[in-house]
Order: C-alpha cells, then sequence, then structure tokens
C-alpha cells in the first residue's frame, strides 16, 4: 500500500495518545510500537504488535517515520539522536533552553544517517513557537504573551508529590483571567511571573501528616511555586480520581502590536484540551506526514516547526489545498 508506515519509540499518555491518533488518520499504518520495557505483558495492553526497542534495527527499511513518544528529561536527549541514524524521527522534546544544543545533536545524527528528524513539535513547543514567529514577522512593533493552562503540569505535580507528607497530588497552571482582557483589550503591561499564571494544588496527605507545614513547604518551594500564588486544597483519594484524573491543558499566545499611526492590531491562538497527550500526539502524527514527504525529497537532517511548508502537514494534495482553503 501508499500508506506511510509508522512506528511508536516509548508508551506513555503520549504513546497511546499517538497509537489512537492514527486510527484518525488513514494515510497512516502503524507497523509496530517499541518499549525498554518487557514487551510480552505490555503487547496485551497495546493490541498491537510490541517489541523490544532494542530489536528496532530489524525495522530499518519497514517504517518511514518513527514517532518519538518518551519523556524530555532523560529519555529523547538520547533517543532521537541514536534513532535518527536509522529512521526518520519526530519528537516532542519540551525543555526550551536546551532546544539549540538538542537541535545540534539531532542534525548531526540525521546527517549521517541521511534522515530527517523533526523536534520539538506538539503545541509548546510547536503550534505557539510558529504562532509567536508569525505574528512577529507581520507585527514587528509590538509585544509577545504567552500564557498557559488552566492545565496540569506534570513537572509540578512530580514537584507536590515528593514533599514529605504527601501522598498524592496535581497543580494546575492556570492564567490571570483578569491580565488577559487587559491584554485583549489593548494594554501592554509589563508582567512579572506572579501576574501571569496561579498555581493550584489539590494534594492527598498522608494520615497524620502536618497539613499547615505541607501548605508551606509547596508554597515556598523556589522555582516552582514561591514566585506565584500558589493555593493547596487538601482532597481525599476518592476526589482525587473522580475529579483529577484528566490532562488538560492549553494556553493563548497574543502579540499586542501597533501599525501606521497607532493602529491598535491583536492576534491571539488559543487552545483549549481535554487531553493534552492526546492533542500534541495529533500534531506528532501530522509532522510525521511531513517528516515522510521531505525524506522522499531528499530533505536530510533536524527540522523544527520553522523549516516546515505547512502545506506538508496535511494529507491533502497542494491543488486541493489551494481550491478547498486559501
Ligand atoms: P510518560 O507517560 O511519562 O512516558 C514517557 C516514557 O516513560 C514512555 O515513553 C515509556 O517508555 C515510559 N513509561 C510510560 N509509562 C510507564 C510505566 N507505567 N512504567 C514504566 N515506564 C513507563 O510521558 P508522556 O506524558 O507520554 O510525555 C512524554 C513527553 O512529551 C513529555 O516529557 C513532554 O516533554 C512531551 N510533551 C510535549 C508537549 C509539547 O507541546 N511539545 C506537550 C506534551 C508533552 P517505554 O515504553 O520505553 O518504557
Amino acid at each position: 500500500s501508499s500508506n506511510i508506515r509508522v512506528g511508536i519509540v516509548g508508551y506513555g499518555n503520549l504513546g497511546r495518545g499517538v497509537q489512537q491518533a492514527i486510527q484518525q488518520n488513514p494515510d497512516m499504518e502503524l507497523v509496530a510500537i517499541f518499549t525498554r520495557r518487557d514487551p510480552g505483558p505490555l503487547a496485551e495492553e497495546t493490541g498491537v504488535l510490541t517489541e523490544r526497542l532494542s530489536d528496532v534495527e530489524q525495522y530499518i527499511g519497514r517504517i518511514d517515520v518513527m514517532i518519538l513518544c518518551g519523556g524530555s528529561a532523560t529519555d529523547l536527549p538520547d533517543q532521537t539522536p541514536q534513532l535518527v541514524k536509522l529512521f526518520n524521527t519526530v519528537d516532542s522534546f519540551d525543555t526550551h533552553a536546551k532546544i539549540p544544543d538538542f537541535y545540534e545533536k539531532v542534525n548531526a545524527a540525521a546527517q549521517e544517517g541521511g534522515k530527517v528528524g523533526v523536534i520539538s513539535t506538539g503545541w509548546d513547543p510547536g503550534l505557539f513557537s510558529m504562532n509567536r514567529l508569525l505574528m512577529q514577522a507581520v507585527l514587528p512593533e509590538g509585544q509577545d504573551y504567552t500564557f498557559w493552562g488552566t492545565g496540569v503540569s506534570q513537572g509540578h505535580s512530580d514537584a507536590i508529590r515528593r514533599v514529605p507528607g504527601v501522598k498524592a497530588g496535581v497543580q494546575y497552571t492556570v492564567p490571570v483571567q483578569a491580565v488577559i482582557e487587559r491584554i485583549r483589550s489593548g494594554e501592554t503591561p509589563q508582567l512579572s511571573t506572579r501576574e501571569k499564571h496561579r498555581r493550584d494544588c489539590f494534594v492527598v496527605a498522608q494520615e497524620g501528616a502536618d497539613q499547615e507545614a505541607v501548605r508551606r513547604t509547596i508554597t515556598d518551594m523556589p522555582d516552582y511555586f514561591a514566585d506565584y500564588d500558589t493555593t493547596v486544597t487538601f482532597i481525599t483519594e476518592q476526589e482525587l480520581a473522580a475529579e483529577h484524573s484528566g490532562m488538560p491543558h492549553g494556553g493563548f499566545v497574543i502579540r499586542s502590536a501597533v501599525t501606521g499611526n497607532g493602529s491598535k492590531q491583536i492576534a491571539e491562538f488559543g487552545l483549549k484540551l481535554d487531553s493534552n497527550p492526546e492533542f500534541t500526539a495529533s500534531v506528532l502524527i501530522a509532522y510525521a506526514r511531513a517528516a515522510y514527504r521531505l525524506s522522499n525529497e531528499g530533505a536530510v537532517g533536524a527540522k523544527t516547526v520553522f523549516d516546515i511548508p505547512l502545506g506538508y502537514l496535511s494529507p491533502k494534495a497542494a491543488e486541493v489545498l489551494r481550491r478547498e482553503l486559501l
């Protein structure tokens, strides 16, 4: 068939999301899922061919694009440079400060293997980055604002769970609505960290824990919480399971600019996501299609959302896009 043959590397939230998203894209075909864990028991969960990551080389020539779903902290920095020597890849590496270094490593490895490695796609980095670039290019005189949420931050939730006396917990990043309304109405305020986002924590305390001490340890935590207005709400395990097991997220990229003799021009791109991993997975699929096309045209090396023509994301032909969407 002429389907794009994809593999999934890593089966967590994002890996599951990619498996589901493939169902919505008839030009894609899932060949296998690769994991560092024992694939035997995991195959029951995936319901498809599940292989040891160490056996991945057997799939050279049988997979067009590998969608890498490992974590940014410790998985992708190793996995992307290794795998892009063998396959075209797409990943969602999201440690913003380390993207330039990651790009260099992936680019060198991709050049060596003659492959395309699309890095750091998703929504931020990804669609948000694209919108920041687009509106800066169009409106040179102005101010950018990015707000995240309301959504679960994995890193901050992990930080809460490490606090002594905490049994379980989840953290929501919440954009400060009043400030967004000021920006939408044309103001261009200089905002501190605290003025942009609030952090709401829902915590299940261990039996006998000093809740006031837990609260203070969380709100005083440098980098994670100290620079924000942070609320800590103690809940039961049942409430946590019933009301906080989803992974919503989203946010806004706003550019507030002027042209001519002070004409106000405000551009905004927003996302409201019930499931962060399912959405991110859907973006990865569209970029897998682009990676496949770029590679077929002879492109080689690391690519970001800035380097890839928009039309390459769509399953529709260029002439169809011109007729229907332009
Ligand atoms: P995750 O669920 O923690 O999965 C990461 C890896 O951990 C998996 O690939 C899997 O590898 C392993 N794993 C998963 N569940 C496991 C389990 N029960 N036991 C042992 N190992 C397990 O992370 P995620 O939520 O999928 O997110 C992955 C990355 O996506 C994040 O680190 C983030 O950087 C990125 N992301 C980016 C954006 C964006 O907009 N750019 C948005 C959202 C997320 P194996 O199968 O090999 O064990």
